[in-house]
């Protein structure tokens, strides 16, 4: 017996991480998921373990959630999803079966449907197989340099069922932009349906995408907002986001393998509640204080060039940047990744702006592991060749 109330006493200190043997990493590279995603803000932890213990009725306060989300973007309706990927699985759902519940329950069988969604080829992605999953056709029009407003109209049928459309950084910037291309969908009546899933911050881009005109937007809710980390924001017109919580959780279609728990719908709309609230400018001098200590560590390295950066396409909160220059004559960049990623803590940087290039992001960083990641990154950066 005394076995029995003893056990799980281990679970009761420290994060529960080190009773399962799971290392804590540093992550420097931003609010990837495999990294972790993002740290979900205290005060949410707090909401959702109290709202965990009190029944509701999930379709009400789904409807509930919804409007509150839909009055904090400015968009006509609202849904809590099971992260961006789940929404996106939602957003193919609308566009193809809409709120017709024989149509939903033939998905994802899309015979005789409306089932093509057309995609720039520059806009082909891992997570575009979230709308394969709800049945759908990718339709590629453009190349990997090009994409012609003619082409996307030669794209469009009778048999199109929406326009994808992907915000990212690092994504091309030679695709069409978001607003010719509803401008294009919509003299067709065909719906535009956007992945702006790591958009956030800045707050703008709450707004921007359904201005542009866009019909249904997600973002992610475990990334920059800091919401519950399985949790996912979807607005947009208000016949789609109907027809997308149909299908969702608690209804027993093609969304209800998504979940998303009570807590984490009210966790949700609290934390994007408080990122709408917060002063942007002095969430992003907290990050550049941040990482400044990492430029200023670096910046005398001959044959780096490492800056401090900041703008809305690539770097939408400040990190610092490392630069390695053809008169570098240390170790080669990848190296440098690799042996922070195998050291001990592992440290993960950012690497999406090319080869050529290592960056800081300090989403999720606290002081004192920026002073690991600036010491880790000396010694590596300081090694002499091996024999
Ligand atoms: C992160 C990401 C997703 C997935 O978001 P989750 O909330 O983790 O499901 C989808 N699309 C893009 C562009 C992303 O960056």
């Amino acid at each position: 017996m005394a076995n029995a109330s003893n056990a799980g006493s281990d679970w009761n200190a420290g994060s529960g991480y080190e009773r399962l043997g799971v290392a804590p990493i540093i992550n420097a590279a931003g609010s990837i998921t495999r990294l972790g995603g993002s740290r979900t803000r205290p005060e949410t932890l707090e909401l959702m373990s109290r709202a965990a213990q009190v029944m509701v009725n999930i379709d009400d306060l789904n409807r509930a959630a919804g409007k509150e989300l839909a009055r904090l973007t400015g968009a006509e309706a609202g849904f809590v999803c099971s992260g961006a990927a789940g929404g996106l699985v939602l957003q193919a759902a609308a566009v193809i079966a809409g709120s017709d519940p024989a149509r939903m329950r033939q998905l994802p069988d899309t015979d005789g449907l409306r089932n093509e969604i057309v995609i720039h080829t520059m806009h082909r992605f891992p997570y575009d197989q979230a709308y394969r999953a709800a049945g759908a056709r990718l339709v590629e029009f453009g190349d990997y340099l090009f994409a012609h407003p003619w082409q996307l109209e030669g794209a469009i049928n009778e048999r199109t069922a929406a326009v994808a459309y992907l915000v990212a950084p690092f994504s091309s910037n030679k695709v069409l932009p978001l607003e010719r291309v509803c401008q294009i969908a919509h003299a067709h009546d065909v719906p535009v349906i956007v992945d702006a899933a790591s958009m956030l911050p800045p707050r703008a881009n709450l707004y921007r995408y359904l201005r542009d005109g866009a019909d249904m937007v997600v973002y992610s809710g475990g990334k920059g907002i800091r919401g519950p980390q399985g949790s996912g924001i979807l607005v947009g017109r208000a016949d789609l986001i109907e027809a997308a919580a149909a299908q969702a959780n608690p209804a027993q279609f093609l969304g209800r393998g998504m979940k998303v728990a009570k807590e984490e719908v009210v966790g949700l709309v609290a934390s994007l509640a408080a990122f709408v609230e917060e002063d942007e400018a002095a969430e992003m001098d907290a990050y550049r204080a941040l990482v400044q200590p990492v430029v200023d560590a670096l910046v005398e390295l001959p044959g780096l060039r490492v800056t401090l950066e900041h703008d809305s396409v690539n770097y939408l909160i400040p990190q610092a940047a490392i630069h390695f220059t053809d008169d570098w004559r240390g170790p080669s960049r990848d190296a440098v990744a690799a042996a922070l990623e195998q050291g001990n803590p592992q440290i993960h940087l950012q690497q999406l702006a090319g080869p050529r290039e290592l960056a800081v992001d300090p989403l999720n960083l606290t002081e004192e592991e920026v002073e690991t990641v600036i010491r880790r990154l000396r010694e590596e950066l300081t090694r002499p060749p091996s024999p």
